[in-house]
């Protein structure tokens, strides 16, 4: 019987566990543990909708142990801090502080990444992040009084990736439905990147049907505008204009946590993320594996696998199969990242779409039904489709009965 540790419930982690813990778990054949300090499981693409207030909580978050105990595998509410590789056992730190040591037969880490404020001053004290779904929620705990209070406020978000165009457009359809209620209230949004084009990791006409979208439902864009500083309630750009906000959110960029770069040897990037082989394992130790945002994955193109939601479910999925392998004792395969493209939501009823290699650029209603069934083939892996298809049905059901956001007007 081996012990596989995995660390990090997230769109990787939390697939994997599912996997290895429904093959291996009931029948006692093999121990899964999952390591995670969350209580529940958010999918980190729809953060964006917690912090405007439009995430359904009741149904869409996930609780790590009533899951694990559904699909067979151990959930430790920890984070993890050290690894000894010699004595095969990592250190975690529960949320009053307690350490322990967790022992392993192989080791997954799928921890994911943060945003990387490139050093810029001021970044860290004065905007807010989305990391995780606390940030999230603190996010919308100090937006929401701003779309209910009476005159004109802005939010200024830096970084027009997917998060940062996904959140203007959440937060600009959210206000514009509250005008249709009271007209005394306005919430102007600010959308700031360095690069020439919005979404600079897609296609270029993608960038600019999205970036019609948002200007459409009045979000305001500021392309070729590097953030240089950042004070309460204003942004300093490289070229001196001062962009005035009542909040400031940092959506630009990824890098990975510092402790990742003093795991007992193994070897990161400047990113601080973990170099693995093309089968998933470290370059250092055979026994551990990364997947997800964390991990520097080479494939044979030259390229590297980018951090995206897509690639660290097929990472997921990839893994469990070689693990199987592994256990086997046969030789576990490459794993290649086949990108199936990329889709924004613009709003509630809109989503552009790059598919097939960037050869079709898709977009309206129909598109965003396709960004949707992305989580629902995540929620599939984690439920069933017995249970997701009850979950659709129960959303429509309360998006009749239900006003459209978390804390209702009055
Ligand atoms: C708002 C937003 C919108 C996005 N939109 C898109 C999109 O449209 N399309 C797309 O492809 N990608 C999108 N992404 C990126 C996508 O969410 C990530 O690529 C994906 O979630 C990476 O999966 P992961 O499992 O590596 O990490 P995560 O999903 O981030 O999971 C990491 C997990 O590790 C846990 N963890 C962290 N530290 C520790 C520790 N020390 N010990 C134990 N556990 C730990 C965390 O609590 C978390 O549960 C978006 C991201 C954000 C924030």
């Amino acid at each position: 019987m081996s012990k596989i540790v995995v660390v990090g419930g997230g769109a990787a982690g939390l697939e994997l566990v599912t996997r290895l813990g429904r093959s291996f778990g009931r029948r006692g054949q093999h121990d899964i543990v999952l390591i995670e300090p969350a209580s529940h499981h958010y999918w980190k693409p729809r953060l964006h909708e917690i912090a405007a207030g439009t995430f359904d909580s009741e149904l869409d978050a996930v609780s790590y142990l009533q899951h694990g105990y559904c699909n067979q595998y151990q959930t430790i509410q920890a984070s993890m801090s050290r690894l000894d590789r010699q004595r095969k056992e990592i250190e975690v730190r529960d949320a009053q502080g307690q350490t322990s040591m967790v022992n392993y037969d192989y080791l997954v880490i799928a921890v994911g990444a943060v945003s990387n404020d490139f050093k810029t001053e001021g970044v860290s004290e004065h905007c807010l992040f989305l990391d995780s779904a606390q940030q999230a929620q603190q996010a919308w705990e100090q937006i929401n009084p701003l779309l209910r209070a009476q005159g004109e406020h802005h939010i200024s978000i830096v970084g027009a990736g997917a998060t940062g165009v996904e959140l203007a457009a959440e937060l600009a359809k959210v206000n514009e439905k509250l005008n249709r209620y009271r007209h005394d209230a306005n919430l102007k949004v600010t959308l700031i990147e360095a690069s020439e084009r919005i979404l600079p990791a897609g296609p270029a006409c993608m960038s600019e049907k999205v970036h019609n979208a948002l200007v459409k439902n009045g979000v305001e864009i500021k392309t070729n505008t590097r953030v240089k500083r950042a004070e309460s309630g204003k942004l300093i750009t490289a070229n001196g204009e001062v962009i005035n906000a009542n909040l400031q959110l940092w959506a630009a960029g990824i890098k990975c946590a510092p402790w990742l770069a003093q795991l007992d040897g193994l070897e990161t990037n400047r990113l601080n993320q973990l170099k693995v082989n093309a089968t998933l394992t470290t370059t250092v130790d055979d026994s551990i594996f990364v997947i997800g945002d964390s991990a520097e994955c080479p494939q044979p193109d030259g390229s590297v696998v980018p951090p995206r939601a897509q690639a660290a479910n097929q990472a997921a999925g990839h893994l469990a199969t070689q693990i199987k392998r592994r256990l086997k004792g046969k030789e576990m395969k490459p794993f290649v990242f086949n990108d199936g493209g990329m889709v924004i939501a613009v709003g509630h009823n809109y989503a552009v779409g790059s598919l097939m290699n960037n050869k079709l650029i898709l977009r309206g209603r129909l598109v965003r039904n396709l960004y949707d069934t992305i989580f629902r083939l995540h929620q599939r892996i984690l439920f069933g489709w017995g249970r997701v298809t009850a979950l659709v049905v129960l959303k429509r059901l309360k998006g009749t009965l239900n006003p459209f956001y978390k804390n209702n007007i009055s």
